[in-house]
């Protein structure tokens, strides 16, 4: 009775340790909250890698005709989105594991492969929620040094320190291609040899959020490469280019096996029925996609035309977001981060992930790139 709730004295230190310790995830500020805290309405988002073109009509349609079937609890086998997925990458239903979003196939990966014996190879840098659904596990996380940010891809995984870094305990290594929030990718000659050389003791979870937007600087499509390593997990997701970000749905290719396995820890009715509506529908409209990936294609242009001469230095990215160090005038990304808001502009900073000097921008629309634009002059100024 009456324990201080902030000491962690009270029913909170009752937690099992592995998780007492974790850090929650800082997620992009919501919209709402800056209108709040600032009074300010013209506000726009460039924090959470979100889709401003919105998803497909098609997607949208299906998601509404889904809503009178509300009242029964979704098909927990998802058959026609794996069908229809099955189809799409030219895999079996049974390679696939739907998710609440790819975060959600994370959690459950980590879950089902990870223990305090065992332990995950990640990447300095790499995107945070690997290293929280670890940690939550109680295994160790092995973390190898991130490229340096004078090479030729700043800040990226180096493949041959977390080859070096697996052991017979390692279950699980992660790589991000992209990676978020860094941008960068790792090379396809790379990955193959990378593959070929992990043991199959180790899954590679090999996380292609940015799938669509990372085709233009040729990075692999880990769903070809399935047949000839069963340890590789492929994840996607519809939040990014096919923006259902809110409706939560991704999904893992794999083999069977890993699939079998992951459905065990799976809650049953993981995917809602307007969520598997609407991924089944975006993957008809391919142009949606197009156009989101010709956006990025834009928004990037008009960031390295603007920005460099602003001080700014943008990493290379095949994402739509971009890494920016914003700190040749002597501001942190924190404080530029801040300053932005007071412009009513939100980015993202990313201080929590060892990057002091930078924020992550998302590629907007051409107007909300050019307010981002105009705002960090007045910052940087
Ligand atoms: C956004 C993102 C995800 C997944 O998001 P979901 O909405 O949970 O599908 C996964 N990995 C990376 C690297 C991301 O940036």
């Amino acid at each position: 009775m009456g324990r201080d709730m902030s000491t962690g004295a009270g029913p909170g230190s009752l937690a099992v340790p592995a998780v007492q310790g974790i850090s929650p995830y800082v997620i992009g500020k919501p919209i709402s909250e800056l209108t709040r805290e600032l009074g300010v309405t013209e506000i726009i988002k460039l924090a959470s890698n979100e889709n401003p073109l919105g998803p497909s009509p098609l997607a949208l349609a299906a998601a509404q005709a889904s809503l009178a079937d509300t009242l029964l609890y979704p098909d927990g086998n998802g058959f026609d989105l794996k069908e229809a997925l099955a189809r799409h990458h030219g895999v079996s239903a049974a390679q696939i594991t739907l998710g609440n979003g790819s975060n959600d196939l994370l959690v459950l990966l980590a879950e089902a492969f990870l223990d305090g014996s065992r332990n995950a190879v990640i990447s300095q840098y790499a995107f945070a929620i690997y290293g929280l659904v670890v940690q939550a596990t109680g295994a160790a996380a092995k973390i190898t040094a991130a490229l340096p940010v004078d090479s030729a891809m700043p800040n990226g995984h180096d493949l041959q320190a977390m080859l070096a870094a697996i052991d017979a305990e390692t279950r699980l290594v992660f790589i991000a291609n992209p990676n978020n929030p860094t941008g960068s990718w790792v090379d396809d000659a790379a990955l193959r040899r990378f593959l070929d050389a992990v043991p199959d003791t180790t899954l590679v979870v090999l996380d292609e959020a940015y799938f669509e937007y990372a085709q233009r600087m040729g990075c692999t499509d880990g769903s070809t490469l399935l047949s000839r390593h069963p340890n590789l997990v492929v994840l996607r997701t519809f939040s990014k280019a096919h923006a259902l970000a809110g409706l939560r749905v991704g999904y893992a290719l794999s083999h069977p096996e890993v699939a079998n396995i992951l459905n065990r820890v799976r809650a049953p009715f993981n995917v809602t029925i307007p969520a598997l509506a609407a991924a089944a529908a975006a993957l008809n409209d391919a142009q949606q996609a197009a156009r989101a990936v010709a956006l990025v294609e834009a928004g990037l242009a008009q960031f390295q035309e603007a920005l460099p001469a602003l001080g700014v230095r943008l990493f290379p990215s095949a994402g739509n977001f971009v890494l920016a160090d914003v700190s040749a005038g002597g501001l942190s990304g924190q404080q530029v981060y801040e300053g932005l808001l007071r412009h009513g502009v939100i980015v993202r900073p990313v201080g929590g992930y060892g990057l002091p000097r930078c924020v992550r921008i998302t590629i907007g629309t051409a107007g909300q790139n050019q307010r981002l634009i105009d705002a960090l002059r007045q910052c940087l100024a």
